[in-house]
């Protein structure tokens, strides 16, 4: 079986929120030649996700809905007409933001309803968190309500702790290590802590040795290179951690095929130009699918 835990909706009306939302951050992040950086994503709709999926073996993909994109629209697009091949996490935001000011008190609790109603009646699966892009620490007291409904719900959560390369976001609270007490503090909440921390891997690899609810993917392939990932998996197994390692994508890696051929085989290839053990079959399934059942806690 396999799974990617880390992509998001590109549907239509998905897409035009997005775009705004993440425009917002991005307006003046360039290439070195000096052309605009296009961060908009791309617009798929689900059907053609599936079919993508499809081509590429993926069995369910998990649909990360993030910023200001209605959960309902999630249900009614991804989650209700597919509910075998999509899981949704909601898209939760636990700070009241006034432009870029955060408003004293500003404890969200119509989101926090929200979620709650969106997770026990729309058939959401977990919670997603963008604490830098959203200028909130993850040990926000404001933050803390989501984590104890996650803890009574048995609801996973996935909360974006690496960097990024847009510009506007707080990146002191996207370290994961802001995150660590959090760990100890739900014990029994599974958090995913994504992109292997990128660029702050050692960071989160030592933390995920500490904390067994701590689980990360490797959705920022796409972006950092797969040399830089061989590396992160092989530290990951001598760690005794690569069984909390899950397969993710993002928009960042397309074709899927060709990501998940690396970790079939790609991967085993640099290993042995670096004189380490080959991944064994039941790692690298683990990888692709197994690790992500536990972290969602779903049987297949
Ligand atoms: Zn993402």
């Amino acid at each position: 079986m396999i799974i990617n835990v880390h992509d998001h909706p590109y549907d239509q009306k998905s897409g035009q929120i997005l775009f705004q939302f993440f425009a917002k951050f991005a307006t003046e992040r360039h290439y070195l030649d000096g052309t605009v950086v296009d961060r908009g994503g791309f617009v798929q709709s689900p059907e053609e996700s599936i079919k993508e999926m499809d081509e590429a073996g993926v069995d369910k993909t998990v649909i990360l809905n993030t910023g200001p994109i209605p959960n309902e629209h999630i249900y009614e697009t991804y989650l209700k007409p597919y509910p075998d091949r999509f899981i949704g996490f909601t898209s939760s935001r636990p700070v009241i933001l006034e432009g870029n000011v955060i408003e004293v008190n500003g404890f969200n609790q119509k989101n926090w309803e929200h979620t709650k109603y969106s997770l026990q009646e729309l058939g959401f699966k977990g919670i997603k968190l963008l604490p830098a892009y959203e200028k909130y620490s993850a040990v926000d007291p404001r933050v803390y309500p989501y984590y104890a409904l996650a803890a009574e719900l048995n609801a996973p959560i996935t909360m974006h702790m690496a960097g990024t390369p847009v510009r506007f976001v707080s990146l002191n609270y996207a370290r994961p290590l802001d995150a660590d007490r959090v760990l100890f503090d739900f014990p029994s909440v599974r958090f995913n802590l994504p992109h292997m921390g990128w660029p702050w891997e050692d960071e989160l690899l030592t933390m995920m040795i500490r904390a067994s609810n701590l689980y990360t993917d490797i959705s920022q392939l796409g972006e950092t290179g797969i040399k830089r990932m061989a590396k992160c998996l092989i530290t990951a197994r001598d760690y005794g951690v690569l069984s909390r390692v899950m397969f993710g994508t993002d928009p960042l890696c397309r074709p899927i095929k060709m990501y998940i051929d690396f970790i079939r085989k790609g991967i085993n290839k640099i290993a042995d130009e670096q004189h380490e053990r080959p991944f064994t079959r039941d790692e690298i399934d683990g990888i692709l699918g197994k690790n992500a059942l536990k972290f969602l806690g779903i049987t297949p």
